[in-house]
């Protein structure tokens, strides 16, 4: 993706999985790179040095995408480095299993706080740069159980469903500034999040009912990232794109 070369990505919650998915793909694409993290230090120093051996700057900031003093420094810093943001990822979250009934207002909020709020903040903050040279691309992940729904999980799946909400307003907000938004929304894939989750019977059930047989790879995700984020996606905005190996088709 030629379009990206030069560009800097800010990719929310990428020490680990889908986040770090897409700060690979990105960094080949010749993006500097923004890494943040919350607890996973060490991950994220590794995946620093595996985006420089690409050829691409590259910084780490630990940030609390719920917290608005942390989300301030996060973009300042990277401003500060990169001279702007031009991408914006924002991929962090947690999930938690539970039904409604088990659920307290605690957990709710807490879901809420990091998946739907974070998105929030880090949009907010980041798009006050991208007005002022009147161009930028934010990619927000959602999930397939915002749109099926879920029966183990309702903040998990009213955060990602306020996702899409959030990304068509703030795509009608910022077209005329030339910022596109768009969203990403995930089927299964082989993360921290999933994997820990199941035994190789369940996993093997679980890839039965994708239609591409296998359950994906999160640099599928940051493939689909990076092409929204380029000029080959330069007519799309509001949009949600569905990476799932055709597990619902709409
Ligand atoms: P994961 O493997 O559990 O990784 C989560 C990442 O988010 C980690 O890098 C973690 O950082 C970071 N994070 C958590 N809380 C944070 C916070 N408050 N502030 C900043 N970073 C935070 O999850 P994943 O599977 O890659 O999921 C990534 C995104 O894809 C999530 O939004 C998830 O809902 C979505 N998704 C995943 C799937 C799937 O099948 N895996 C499906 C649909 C949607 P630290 O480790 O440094 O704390």
């Amino acid at each position: 993706m030629e379009s990206l070369k030069g560009k800097t990505a800010l990719i929310t919650g990428s020490s680990r999985g889908i986040g770090r998915g897409c700060a690979l793909v990105l960094a080949r694409c010749g993006c500097n790179i923004v890494v943040n993290y919350v607890e996973s230090l060490e991950k994220a120093q590794t995946l620093i040095k595996e985006t420089r051996e690409l050829g691409v700057e590259s910084l780490s900031v630990r940030a609390d995408v719920s917290r608005e003093q942390d989300v301030k420094l996060l973009i300042e810093s990277t401003v500060n480095t990169f001279g702007g943001i031009d991408i914006l990822v924002n991929n962090a979250g947690i999930h938690q299993h539970l039904k409604t009934w088990e659920l307290s207002l605690e957990d709710w909020n807490r879901v809420i706080a990091t998946n739907l709020t974070g998105v929030f903040l880090c949009s907010r903050e980041a798009v006050i740069h991208m007005k002022k040279v009147r161009s930028g691309s934010i990619i927000n992940i959602s999930s397939c159980v915002a749109f099926t729904g879920t029966d183990h999980e309702i903040h998990y799946a009213s955060s990602k469903a306020g996702i899409v909400g959030f990304t068509k307003s703030l795509a009608l907000e910022a077209a005329p500034y030339g910022i596109r938004v768009n969203a990403v929304s995930p089927g299964f894939f082989a993360t921290d999040m999933v994997l820990p989750l199941i035994t190789d019977e369940e996993r093997k059930a679980l890839e039965a009912t994708v239609p591409l047989g296998r359950l994906g790879t999160p640099e599928e995700i940051g493939d689909a990232v990076a092409f929204l984020a380029s000029d080959r996606a330069r007519y799309i905005t509001g949009e949600t794109l569905h990476v799932n190996g055709g597990v619902i088709m709409y």
